[in-house]
């Protein structure tokens, strides 16, 4: 590795000894494993993983004593439904009136200074400290909701299994046969879509998720989230007119509930039916 720390200063490989801001010191008996240096709009950072050997694995809870399961239902009016009825909200840092108002002024400013003007560069990186900003508030934001998911009383937390990468896929191209021109094709509205996907976060919140779980020896089940908003709880009946915005009524039984609640429930109940053969819903909420 050659990567050495004494007090403020730092040795990298190549670079030499250089001074940082030494945020956290590394506890006794740890090693530096990797180090990575990245460039961020307000200087540079660098980040170091350490390791103890002689501290055993995190060990996982063994599916058999897995009693609680709590379902997590990700959503961009609210961030995280839970199946145990509970809300978090979502910020929506980037996407605010305000935020998207913000970033267009500035946008603005940077295209109406001269091309390779040091102005330009000026306001070009205030556009940058802005992303880096909301960046961060975000990556905030997820770890404190994580833990708050972690450390309620269960065993395992379901989730559903997303391809965000999939979801935010462009429309394809509709073109008129006639006249070969582009036609309306809804890209318009679904990049707005897009936005607000990827400014809730979900794979990184999941991540989160995932790791405070593993150490606190917590259970994580990925389902399969098809249908999980249509399908009725009461009688399995799956249809799209089931759900009325924020309500549920099954249009087959007629039972009702809260939507995005509902689809909580029905993520908690596919991991509880995937992990036991046998029905042990006492648990389950
Ligand atoms: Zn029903």
């Amino acid at each position: 590795m050659g990567v050495k720390i004494k007090g403020n200063k730092i040795y990298l490989p190549k670079l030499g000894w250089m001074r940082f801001y030494n945020s956290r010191s590394i506890p006794d008996g740890f090693t530096i494993k990797a180090c990575t240096v990245r460039k961020r709009q307000n200087g540079w950072y660098v980040s170091i993983r350490i390791e103890d050997k002689s501290i055993p694995d995190y060990l996982t809870k063994p599916l058999a004593d897995v009693v609680k399961i709590i379902g997590c239902d990700l959503g961009i009016t609210k961030l995280v439904h839970l199946s145990d009825g509970h809300q978090i909200k979502n910020p929506k840092f980037a996407t605010t009136k305000k935020a998207k108002r913000t970033l267009k002024i500035r946008q603005r400013r940077v295209s109406r200074k001269v091309k390779g003007s040091n102005n330009r560069k000026k306001a070009a990186k205030k556009v940058g400290l802005f992303h880096q900003k909301v960046s961060d508030k975000r990556q905030a934001y997820q770890w404190k909701i994580a833990r708050e998911i972690v450390s309620r009383n269960i065993d395992a937390i379901a989730l559903e299994n997303l391809n965000v990468s999939g979801m935010m896929r462009r429309c394809r191209v509709k073109i008129d046969e006639k006249t070969g021109r582009f036609l309306e094709n809804g890209q318009s509205r679904k990049k707005s879509l897009n936005r607000s996907i990827s400014d809730a976060g979900w794979s990184e919140l999941t991540l989160k998720i995932e790791y405070l779980a593993a150490k606190q020896g917590k259970v994580i089940i990925k389902v399969n989230p098809k249908h999980s908003s249509t399908e009725c709880r009461n009688c399995g009946h799956i249809d799209k007119s089931n759900r009325d915005g924020e309500k549920f009524i099954c249009a087959e039984c007629g039972y009702r509930e809260h939507a995005d609640i509902a689809a909580a429930k029905t993520i908690g109940h596919r991991a509880l039916k995937w992990y036991a053969g046998t029905p042990r819903n006492q648990g389950f909420f």
